[in-house]
């Protein structure tokens, strides 16, 4: 049998090169550190951890990165398996000695028998000899290598940096304060005259939120990351910074936008939300890509009325990360449209995280084995972790922009607004569950469902 080329050993090429040869198929994996770094990663081992030893809560009934965990277990992963095995008390999170760790992965493909490691940097597109190709380089992609991929997929679908703009749950946004109305009640393509959540504050509300904006603890670029501010994508404190109503005449502007609940009062200022996901269950914060500390952005933002007790998706961020426009760009098997048997996997295709990394890496692994044998790649169901989080990367993203330039699809970690809403009736209460059922322990019957879904699906996708 031919192999299987994968380019980078980090988390998703190892596990990606992991399950091709346990599938039976030959594997050449080509890494170039030990001939060339990057400016994160310290040693030549595979799956080096750049920056925390965590890989999160390991709680599989209430967490999304518990249940993409046990998933993963299922479907025989080497990074769980090395992690479980150099795992250090953390509580219920999983930890792991980072040595001990990516040694253990290290020495676990080097001794299995269909998989041959090249130390080489690949600086171009794979050539097309290897018709069986998986591109795993990571947030850190050498250059050369990006300006090829740029070249095929074009210059604005592969992105140098994130600009996350914090993400929310729907069911968290007190719409009692809150309202959908597009500005002007524009009816874009697609779209219905009410596409945005508005939040709307008075000028002492927006001024106590600027002087947080302005105070809030923020984080600093690495030395090696550079500035990297560009139009349309400035940090919001940095906006606040150059002058106090800059934000009011940009993403607050509140023109256009009339309070559903009190529509003699006019807004002084308003903070839209956009529609995240196709589901519709996670919306955005726009234009509130940020630098403050995640402890900082969770105080300030509840106090956006209606967003008081919001749950946040994910929090916002600006970093150096080389990324796909993937919902554009990959078919549902990760592979490159416009090239049949190239595949991308890990943080390069959108996802975010070391597990989510290594979990997409475990599924172009499998595709691409499959393919191999003759056979089409099998999905993951939409219900599992596997699935939710391959949906949001190849599909499930809404990617209709009405801001030309900007795009709306920005990395994200496993969580479970990325998953299908439950069937009606799936929420049970527990056993001897007296009263009324709300708030806390009707949302963690809600997650409990939903895992005990996914895991029931990711086992019969496994069997
Ligand atoms: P990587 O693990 O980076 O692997 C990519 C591999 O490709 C590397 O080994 C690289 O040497 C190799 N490579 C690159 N270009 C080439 C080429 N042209 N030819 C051959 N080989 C090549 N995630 C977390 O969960 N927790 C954190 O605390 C965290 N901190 C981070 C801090 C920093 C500074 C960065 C940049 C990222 C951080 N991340 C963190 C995200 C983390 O990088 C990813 O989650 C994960 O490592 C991505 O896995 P990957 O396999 O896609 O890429």
């Amino acid at each position: 049998t031919d192999p299987v080329h994968i380019v980078g050993g980090g988390l998703a090429g190892s596990e990606a090169a992991w399950q091709a040869a346990q599938a039976g198929v030959p594997v050449i994996l080509h890494e170039m550190r030990g001939l060339r770094g990057t400016d994160a990663h310290k040693t030549d081992h595979l799956a080096e951890l750049v920056c925390s030893n965590s890989f999160r809560s390991d709680d599989a009934e209430l967490n999304a990165v518990g249940l993409l965990h046990a998933e993963m277990r299922l479907a025989g992963s080497l990074i769980m398996a090395c992690g479980d095995a150099h795992q250090v008390p953390a509580g219920s999170a999983l930890a792991v000695d980072r040595d001990g760790f990516s040694q253990a992965v290290t020495d676990k493909i080097e001794a299995h028998p269909l998989i041959t490691i090249v130390r080489e940097e690949i600086t171009g597109l794979p050539p097309g000899d290897w018709d069986q190709a998986i591109i795993a380089t990571g947030p850190l992609t050498a250059p050369s290598l990006a300006e090829a991929i740029a070249a095929e997929t074009g210059q604005d679908a592969l992105a140098f940096f994130d600009a996350i703009a914090p993400i929310v749950h729907t069911d968290t946004i007190d719409m009692d304060v809150a309202w959908f109305q597009s500005r002007y009640d524009k009816v874009g393509p697609g779209g219905t005259g009410k596409d945005y959540i508005n939040c709307p504050m008075d000028e002492a509300q927006y001024n106590a939120f600027i002087d947080a904006l302005l105070d809030g603890d923020k984080t600093e670029f690495k030395q090696w990351e550079g500035t990297p501010y560009f139009d349309g994508c400035l940090p919001i404190e940095v906006m606040a910074e150059r002058g106090r109503e800059t934000l009011r005449h940009g993403p607050m502007k509140p023109m256009g936008l009339t309070n559903a609940h009190r529509p003699d009062e006019k807004p002084y200022a308003v903070v839209q939300l956009r529609q995240d996901n196709a589901l519709g269950t996670l919306y955005n914060m726009v234009g509130f890509q940020t630098k403050l500390r995640y402890g900082a952005q969770a105080d300030i933002f509840r106090t956006i009325p209606g967003l008081e007790r919001a749950e946040f998706a994910r929090l916002g961020g600006i970093h150096r990360n080389t990324y796909l426009n993937s919902p554009t760009l990959l078919n549902a098997d990760l592979s490159l449209r416009s090239r049949a048997g190239l595949r991308f996997a890990g943080q390069i295709t959108g996802c975010e995280g070391y597990v989510e990394s290594a979990a997409i890496g475990l599924l172009a692994g499998r595709f691409a084995a499959a393919e191999r044998l003759g056979g089409q790649p099998d999905l993951p169901p939409p219900t599992t972790a596997f699935g939710s989080l391959l949906g949001h990367i190849t599909g499930g993203h809404l990617v209709a922009d009405d801001e030309p330039g900007k795009r709306s699809f920005q990395p994200m970690n496993i969580n479970f607004g990325l998953f299908p809403p439950l069937e009606p009736g799936a929420i049970r209460k527990p056993d001897g569950h007296q009263g009324r059922f709300r708030g806390k322990d009707k949302a963690m019957a809600k997650k409990r469902a939903m895992t005990g879904r996914a895991i029931t699906d990711a086992k019969a996708w496994l069997c």
